[in-house]
């Protein structure tokens, strides 16, 4: 890729960023955001464009970025640190054995992502709170919330997604994710240019998820006959009107009345001088 489509790429990502946190609120003046590097491509890409946008937002914020340190059988403990003292980011590194917890708990040949996902979470909300992180980043895009939204459908009969701002059941942490508005192809475009020294999530040696494979594969077929099909599906999810779905939890079906004043009235004037008239 050449540098000015490089640069191109790197703007519009930032573009998108910054209208999602715009229109979630999810930074304001004084934040102290927590940034959670995996040492995926999304969360290089995420804490790039943090930076960059914290040098033209209109709001001071501050960025720590914290790697949990789960301890996965040849986790390269060194690549983070480096790359992130070369970046000249303040960081913490935190080391929590999830490893042999997920391991001990799910037997083998089964998927640990929800287990792991699940104590990755505990601890850093821990972590935010020991920190004074006011909110946590987290670098999941466009396709890992319609594909989410796929896997509620399909598994859990729920129509839900990751959303892009969230409180935490104890009220204690508000998770932000800045990458809502970016499709995974231009991130994974712009990881390579910038070639992130990147850690692979597999290196527990989990099986993937075979749901989200197959949600993954459906999506890719739709995009391929409907290119952006993703981003009509995402923009829906923006534009719920909750009178023509069927959740009596979100709409009073059991209260609705018919009110004809206004029509009556407006029959008696239309048709009570003329019938008076003839009558007369
Ligand atoms: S692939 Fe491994 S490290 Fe990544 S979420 Fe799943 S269990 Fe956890």
């Amino acid at each position: 890729m050449k540098t000015d489509q490089l640069n191109r790429l790197n703007k519009r990502l930032r573009r998108k960023a910054g209208e999602a946190i715009a229109d979630y609120g999810m930074i304001a003046e004084g934040d102290k955001i927590m940034v959670c590097l995996s040492g995926g491509k999304d969360s290089y890409t995420m804490l790039d464009l943090l930076l960059g946008l914290q040098r033209s937002a209109p709001v001071n914020f501050s960025l720590v970025a914290v790697n949990l340190d789960q301890k996965q059988p040849g986790f390269p403990e060194h690549v983070l640190p480096e790359y992130l003292d070369k970046l000249g980011v303040e960081y913490r590194i935190v080391e929590k054995d999830t490893y042999r917890i997920v391991k001990d708990r799910i037997p083998e040949g089964k998927t640990m992502c929800s287990l792991c996902s699940r104590l990755r979470r505990g601890t850093l909300y821990g972590t935010a709170q020991e920190i004074g992180a006011t909110k946590i980043a987290l670098g999941h895009h466009m396709d890992d919330l319609v594909e989410t939204m796929f896997l509620n459908m399909f598994h859990g009969s729920r129509l839900k997604t990751m959303p892009p701002k969230l409180i935490s059941d104890d009220k204690k942490n508000i998770v932000i994710r800045p990458l809502v508005y970016c499709r995974e192809r231009d991130i994974a475009r712009f990881a390579k240019e910038r070639q992130y020294p990147i850690i692979p999530c597999t290196l527990c040696g989990s099986q993937p998820n075979l749901e989200r494979v197959q949600i993954k594969k459906m999506l890719r077929e739709w995009e391929r006959e409907s290119p952006n099909r993703v981003v009509s599906i995402f923009k829906s999810m923006q534009r719920v009107t909750r009178s023509h779905m069927l959740d009596t939890d979100l709409y009073d079906f059991a209260g609705l009345t018919i009110d004809r004043a206004d029509e009556l009235t407006e029959l008696d004037i239309a048709f009570d001088p003329p019938q008076l008239g003839a009558v007369g």
